[in-house]
This record gives C-alpha cells, sequence and structure tokens, in this order.
C-alpha cells in the first residue's frame, strides 16, 4: 500500500465516502482510513443474527441529496430507494392518524378528531413545504463568519445575504423556526394534541429536546426537508442503509479511491500549523497535506489534533459542544411483524403499515422528555417501528422479518444505576409500550439486538452516542456548527477540515457535510496552486 497521498479521508461513514469520491473526481490521490471492520458509519448493512440482515443505525432514506445521488452516479452502483407504506400513527387500540402523499387521505383521517384541522391540513402542509424550501437555500452554503472582522469575513458574510436578498418574509419564518417550540408552532395550526403528535414526533427524534422546548421546531424542519417520494419523503434502502456507503465506495473507486478498514487514526502529525499526515494506532504512518475528518469534531479537535496545537478558546468551544444522546435502537429479527390493532387494511388504505410513530399525544412526548430530564429512561418511551422486509425481500430468510425500533429517550446518563444493569429493563420497558398497539409482538422475537447511547459510542467511535454528531439547536446549527469561526469546514490547522455530521448542515444520512467539505478543500488547493 502506497503511503503518500493528496489527502486522507479519516472515518469512512458516508460523509467520509462522498467527500473522497468528490476529491478524487476532481483528480485528487485519496485514502480512507476507517476504523471499524465494515465502512458506513451510521450508514451500515449488518448481518448480527444469521440470515438477517439489520440497518444496524441508520434505517430509512429521505435527506441523501438527489445533487449527490445524481453527480455520483449511485443507482448505477446498486442504490434503489424503495417507498415505505404512509406513516401509520395509532392513537389507541381502535384509532389512527396517516401521513400519506396523498393530501385528501391524510385529511379523512385527521377529519375523524377534527374537522378544523383536517381543512387547515393543506394550507399547513404548503407552509411546510415553504419552511423546508427556505432551510434547503442553505444546505449548499458553506457558513460564514458574521464575527470576522477583516475583508474576507465581511466580504463572505455580505455575498451571503446577497445570494439571499429575496427571502423576504422568509427571513421572519426562519426565526421563528430557529425560536419556537414545536407546540408552539404547531398551536399556531392545529388545536388536536393528537394530530400535533404526528408532526411534534420528528422534532423529539435524536434531540434531547421535548415539544415544549424553545427551537425545537427546526427538527421538524430537518426531518421533512428530503426531496424523495413516498411516507413524508423517507424510503427504505434495498439491502439496508449500508447499500448506500457501497454504493458510494463503488462510486469512489473508479476514481482511484483507495479505502483501509481496520485501520484507526491515533494522532493528525502537525508541523507549523500544517497538517503532515496521519498515525495509525497500529503505528503505521500516512502522509498527505489534506486531512478532513469524518468523525465526530469533538475527537478531531481534543484527541487528533490534540490541545497543544490549539487556541484556548476553541478548546473551550469544543469542551461545550452538547453531544449527549438519548436515542436508543433496538434491531430485531422476528417470525412477524407488529400487529397493530387500530390496523384496519381497508380503511386505512394500505396493505401493513411498515411505517410506523408510536407517541399518541403531544404530552406524551413531552413526558417522555421529562423522565430523561431528570436522568431516567421514558417510562412510556416515543418510537418508531419500521419493517422493512414488508418491501424487500433480499435481507431476512422467507417469512420472516427485520424489525427495527428507534426512539428515545434513553440518556446517555443514567441518574441511578448504569446501562449495564438498566439495558434489560429498558429493553422490556420499550417492548411492553409497544405492545399497547401490537399485543403479542414479543413472542414473535427471535433474538434482538439492544443500543443505548453508550453502546452507539463504542461500536462508531461517537462521543455522547448522539445520532447527529451533536444536537441540533440553534446554538450548533450553521454559522455555529461545531464552534463559531470554524463553521466553514476548516480547522485552525492547515490542511485539517470537517467533513462529517458535526459540519453544517448537520446529521443525517445527507451527504451535504462531505460533498461542501470537498469543495471547500478544492477551493483552497485552487488558491494555494494560484497564489505560488
Ligand atoms: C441509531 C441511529 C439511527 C439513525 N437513524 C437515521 C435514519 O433513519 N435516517 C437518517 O437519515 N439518519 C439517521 N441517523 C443519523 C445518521 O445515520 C448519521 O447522522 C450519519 O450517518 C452520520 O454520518 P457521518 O458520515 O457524518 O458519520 P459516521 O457515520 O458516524 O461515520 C464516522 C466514521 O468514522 C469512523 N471513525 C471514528 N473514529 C475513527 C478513527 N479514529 N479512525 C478512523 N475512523 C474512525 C467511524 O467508525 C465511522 O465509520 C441515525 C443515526 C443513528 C446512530
Amino acid at each position: 500500500m502506497k503511503t503518500r497521498y493528496d489527502a486522507i479521508i479519516i472515518g469512512g461513514g458516508h460523509n467520509g465516502l462522498v467527500c473522497a469520491a468528490y476529491l478524487a473526481r476532481a483528480g485528487l490521490e485519496v485514502l480512507v482510513l476507517e476504523r471499524r471492520p465494515v465502512i458506513g458509519g451510521a450508514a451500515v448493512s449488518e448481518e448480527t443474527v444469521p440470515g438477517f440482515t439489520f440497518s444496524t443505525f441508520s434505517y430509512v432514506m429521505s435527506l441523501l441529496h438527489p445533487k449527490i445521488i445524481r453527480e455520483l452516479e449511485l443507482r448505477r452502483f446498486g442504490l434503489e430507494v424503495l417507498p415505505a407504506s404512509d406513516l401509520f400513527c395509532p392513537v389507541d387500540g381502535k384509532d389512527f392518524l396517516l401521513l400519506s402523499e396523498d393530501v385528501a387521505k391524510t385529511q379523512a383521517s385527521f377529519a375523524r378528531f377534527s374537522r378544523r384541522d383536517a381543512e387547515t391540513y393543506p394550507a399547513f402542509a404548503r407552509h411546510l413545504e415553504e419552511c423546508a424550501g427556505l432551510v434547503r437555500r442553505f444546505l449548499f452554503e458553506t457558513p460564514p463568519d458574521p464575527a470576522r472582522g477583516d475583508l474576507r469575513g465581511r466580504t463572505e458574510t455580505l455575498a451571503l445575504l446577497w445570494r439571499h436578498r429575496r427571502i423576504g418574509r422568509g427571513f421572519h419564518r426562519l426565526v421563528d423556526l430557529f425560536t419556537l417550540s414545536a407546540a408552539d408552532f404547531l398551536d399556531r395550526w392545529f388545536e388536536s394534541p393528537i394530530i400535533k403528535a404526528v408532526f411534534a414526533y420528528y422534532a423529539s427524534i435524536g434531540t434531547f429536546a421535548g415539544p415544549r422546548s424553545p427551537g425545537s421546531a427546526y427538527v421538524i424542519l430537518h426531518h421533512v426537508m428530503g426531496e424523495h417520494e413516498g411516507a413524508a419523503g423517507w424510503g427504505f434502502v434495498r439491502g439496508g442503509m449500508g447499500a448506500i456507503s457501497r454504493a458510494l465506495a463503488e462510486s469512489g473507486k473508479r476514481f482511484g479511491v483507495a479505502i483501509a478498514t481496520e485501520a484507526e487514526v491515533a494522532e493528525i502529525r502537525i508541523r507549523d500549523g500544517q497538517a503532515q499526515g496521519v498515525v495509525l494506532a497500529d503505528g503505521r504512518e500516512f502522509q498527505a497535506p489534506i486531512i478532513a475528518a469524518n468523525l465526530h469534531a469533538k475527537l478531531l479537535y481534543e484527541r487528533l489534533i490534540g490541545a497543544r496545537h490549539l487556541p484556548a478558546e476553541v478548546l473551550a468551544d469544543i469542551r461545550h459542544y452538547r453531544t449527549l444522546s438519548t436515542a436508543f435502537k433496538i434491531n430485531i429479527a422476528a417470525s412477524a411483524p407488529p400487529a397493530y390493532t387500530a390496523f384496519d387494511p381497508e380503511r386505512a388504505g394500505i396493505d401493513y403499515p411498515a411505517y410506523v410513530h408510536i407517541a399518541p399525544d403531544l404530552d406524551w412526548l413531552e413526558r417522555a422528555f421529562d423522565d430523561a430530564k431528570y436522568g431516567r429512561f421514558s417510562a412510556r418511551p416515543f418510537m418508531t417501528p419500521v419493517v422493512p422486509t414488508v418491501r424487500d425481500t433480499t435481507i431476512a430468510p422467507p417469512g420472516r422479518h427485520v424489525v427495527h425500533l428507534f426512539g428515545g429517550h434513553a440518556p446517555y446518563t443514567l441518574r441511578e444505576g448504569n446501562w449495564k444493569e438498566a439495558k434489560d429493563r429498558f429493553a422490556r420497558t420499550v417492548l411492553e409500550t409497544l405492545e399497547l398497539f401490537a399485543p403479542g409482538f414479543s413472542s414473535h422475537i427471535i433474538d434482538m439486538q439492544v443500543l443505548a447511547p453508550p453502546d452507539i459510542e463504542a461500536i462508531l467511535n461517537l462521543p455522547g452516542g448522539h445520532i447527529f454528531h451533536g444536537e441540533l439547536a440553534p446554538d450548533q446549527l450553521f454559522w455555529k456548527r461545531p464552534i463559531p469561526g470554524y463553521a466553514d469546514y476548516r480547522t485552525p490547522i492547515r490542511g485539517v477540515y470537517l467533513c462529517g455530521s458535526s459540519a453544517h448542515p448537520g446529521g443525517g444520512v445527507s451527504g451535504i457535510p462531505g460533498h461542501n467539505a470537498a469543495r471547500e478543500i478544492l477551493r483552497d488547493r485552487r488558491w494555494r496552486r494560484l497564489r505560488s
């Protein structure tokens, strides 16, 4: 294996692979170093139970940007998205709400709970789409630093304002999204707490917040800004989420990207404030003037760069970066999928609800957060049960099912005891909650893997186990992600960049941080060439 490259990517998560492919496409010799035996990070497919392939972490796709799919030709390399069913939200044992692409169908289910809300829904859906459009405008922006007083800071900030000068009243909508709670945002539209919960649910996903926490309105948008078809834009990937990472790797390989697994980077070599290369935990060394880190910003700054190379205020900012997760994932091999008592194929107009939200009203979500606030796992967790095998029969033996349960809250730090002791009790609580809506499901479980935040942290080397590499809160978004002054994918070290989810626009399988980081790396390279 060569030891000198134009660029090294630390971490073979999907963002690292996107960054690698774009750099290689531009002619650079690129090496990806991944710590695990498999590439993909949180976008992997793994056969943890013989015959059953799980999307161990992320489990549905919506955010992967069409520009990236098109430019890297991911369909040619095997990416196939299968639409999930309409989103099915059981309210109790007898009734349900649906969120469907078909507005009339959604309205019909809403009308059973509030005629007024059903009438309001089309205008709300338009408003949500307009807000999503506003957020989408900024996805491919490199956040400037408005506090930087020099010519570059001023020009970049003014250029951003100029590009978005026609935003008009959209500006006030954006301020609302970043400051309002999900509940306040939804109160403007709906009266029924059951209907509000359908949307407020998105604000709780992967976030240490409840629907009444200020700023949580933005997290709804983060989940609905994808541009794909299917249940609220979410779909399954044939072969599991790892198929995305495999397609990205294959796309990169045709431009010469080299990938090494079981290659954990222990240190970035730095001389006179410039990156020289990396040292692996097993002692191997690789040289490159460009290092793009796909791993969490805290690890990059505190471990791989190290305090001695960083100003004190940068270290203080990164220390305060909030990244303690409350999200859990349970991967189940089952002989039958959950059978919801509220589900009636005729009334719902779908053959089976493969994509479900369990949180029957707003207070359910808020109470789940209350528990977490005081260091307990939720007595009644909210959760998303999905059954990809309804669409994709390649991932389980015939007649058997893969069931993913994702939800919250399961605080990283428990006030009493620890996760080793608490895990069985927690898994029982989750299954008992599911059984309120789908009795008897537990008897169909063949095997299961329970992942609390410390497990996710350990497997992915992800501080706090945070699914988005850090909270998606107003103080950690755009020009403050991950820290003020370094939201432009650069770091205080020349040649070291951040290309993972702790960079703008944050987590989710979108590929955008990797794309944007590659663009900035290539921009700096062009400048350096011009100057020399
Ligand atoms: C449980 C869970 C459920 C989720 N559900 C969804 C979902 O359904 N849909 C969705 O869009 N998003 C979901 N997400 C979020 C999404 O999966 C992540 O935000 C995204 O995959 C992160 O991608 P990344 O490439 O930025 O980082 P990662 O995927 O975290 O990749 C970082 C890589 O760096 C490697 N690494 C770490 N340290 C080192 C080192 N020292 N040397 C070398 N390599 C190293 C890691 O092993 C990893 O492969 C979920 C996440 C989790 C954890």
